[in-house]
């Protein structure tokens, strides 16, 4: 052991090495981080021969890979793009909506230079951030008044302390739900200092509920979309319409209603769901409403308030609006993502396109992949048809028909197989149904369909060996 640890190179060795500068320029290095990288690499080194493992090959070619591992390591970002290969079209935990061209083109213009974000061009004097897409939501919602926030769970933590703290909020008992795991309505509403006043029972609330449930503590009536659930069978709601119709027993009660997704685009004109476009809803007269940028909406993370003028105008003069406002990325994508629905081109965003891929349109991408795929003799592929789910807790009942492509193969488990998929570069995450592995090809764009060739590629390359 001690032979080996004398065999260990001194760092100024090293430094002299040719591999030393050879790496510096590989990975654009500074001097002093590789020289730091290496000293971590020896210390590991030595902390393995001092543990009495063996290192197999010439002590020097083993210091110099785990350096190369570790610089390998210390310039891969973390937050990286994967493929979804599932057929989610929101995936959560993929990152939900991918933006549009135009959108993400904005925002390369926007973080590259400075901008009008607080700056009205005009005067030359002081503007307002808040100015930057209200009048695009303004137009495609229809509303007097709208304003951006981080996204929607702060939408309606900030509408609920705005106009209901230390008041009473009334909740039918069957949209007390909880959504993706921490957003739970009865919590938030906790949290804001509103009371909650619950009405009617799990499956049936009517009208007649909510009446009687006003009192001179009553601030406002509250509607929340069931969006990752539906009940069904003996069931009772009240319509946004019926609720607009109780502000005629009481002044000044604030009818709200938090639409989670929200589609500013109509799906239900395709077949598909039966979301309502928000100008819809806001032509029942509800006061306030809220939704999601990256759910339906195709655009970034943001909740958007959009409703009266008098509440819009108190919203954004309140001191929580600081606390959650939107930055200018959010705000060039947001822009340039609404643009499209304003120009009537909502099919060039990401998400709406997803949607109402055709089932050929679907099998086409499939066979692209096919073609090159089959020359991979290890694996087993099986044109199937599936449902694409749009996930992100929205439309839980819809199924879209879709097409996918069933992998096998022999000396690999399914899991495996999904296993070296996901840890690949880049990371191709699939679905496993029925212990099988499975590819939509709904989320996979013609760009991402060599790339996942190539991921079949490489692992045939390791297990053939
Ligand atoms: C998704 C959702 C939210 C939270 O929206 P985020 O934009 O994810 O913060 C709130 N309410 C409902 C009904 C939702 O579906």
């Amino acid at each position: 052991m001690k032979d080996l640890l004398r065999n260990i190179p001194p760092v100024h060795e090293l430094q002299k090495h040719k591999t030393f500068y050879f790496l510096c320029k590989k990975y654009n290095l500074d001097e002093t981080l590789l020289t730091s990288i290496i000293r971590q690499a020896l210390d590991a080194v030595r902390n393995k021969v001092i543990s009495g493992q063996q290192i197999e090959k010439d002590i020097n070619s083993y210091i110099w890979d785990e350096i190369d591992q570790m610089v390998k390591r210390k310039c891969r970002p973390r937050l990286l793009s994967v493929i979804n290969a599932t057929g989610t079209i929101l995936h959560t935990n993929l990152g939900r909506a991918r933006l549009s061209r135009e959108a993400i083109d904005r925002v390369v213009e926007v973080a590259s230079n400075y901008s009008n974000l607080e700056f009205n061009i005009d005067s030359g004097k002081r503007g307002s951030r808040h100015d930057i897409v209200e009048d695009l939501i303004k137009e495609v919602t229809g509303a007097e008044a709208a304003m951006v926030v981080n996204n929607n769970a702060a939408a309606v933590f900030f509408i609920l302390n705005a106009f209901g703290k230390g008041k009473e909020v009334i909740v039918s008992r069957g949209q007390l739900v909880e959504i993706g795991g921490s957003f739970r309505i009865s919590s938030i509403m906790e949290e804001s200092g509103a009371v909650l006043v619950e009405v009617g029972t799990t499956n049936k609330t009517h009208s007649k509920d909510y009446e009687e449930a006003l009192s001179d503590e009553t601030a406002m009536v509250l509607k929340v979309h069931t969006s990752n659930f539906k009940i069904v069978g003996f069931t009772q709601d009240v319509s946004t319409q019926q609720l607009v119709e109780l502000k005629k027993f009481q002044e000044n009660l604030i009818v709200y209603e938090d639409l989670g997704s929200g589609v500013l685009f109509d799906f239900t004109e395709e077949g598909i769901g039966e979301e309502p476009v928000v100008q819809k809803v806001l032509e029942t007269g509800v006061d306030i409403v809220s939704f999601s940028g990256d759910k339906l909406l195709g655009g970034p993370q943001a909740g958007i308030i959009a409703g009266k003028k008098q509440y819009i105008d108190k919203l954004k003069k309140h001191q929580l609006a600081r606390v959650l406002r939107v930055d200018k990325m959010s705000f060039a994508a947001l822009e340039g993502t609404l643009q499209a629905y304003a120009n009537n081109k909502a099919k060039d965003i990401p998400v709406v396109r997803d949607m109402l891929l055709t089932i050929e349109e679907v099998r086409e991408r499939a066979m692209v992949f096919l073609d090159s795929a089959t020359s991979l003799e290890m694996f087993h592929w099986e044109l199937v048809e599936v449902d694409s789910m749009v996930g992100g807790g929205t439309m839980p009942e819809v199924k879209i028909p879709s097409i996918a492509i069933r992998v096998q193969a022999d000396i690999l488990s399914s899991q495996t197989l999904a296993d070296e998929l996901r840890k690949g570069t880049p990371s191709v995450v699939v679905r496993l149904q029925d212990q099988h592995v499975i590819l939509d090809f709904r989320t996979i764009t013609q760009g991402e369909i060599p790339k996942i060739v190539e991921a079949f590629r490489k692992i045939e390359l390791t297990y053939r060996d």
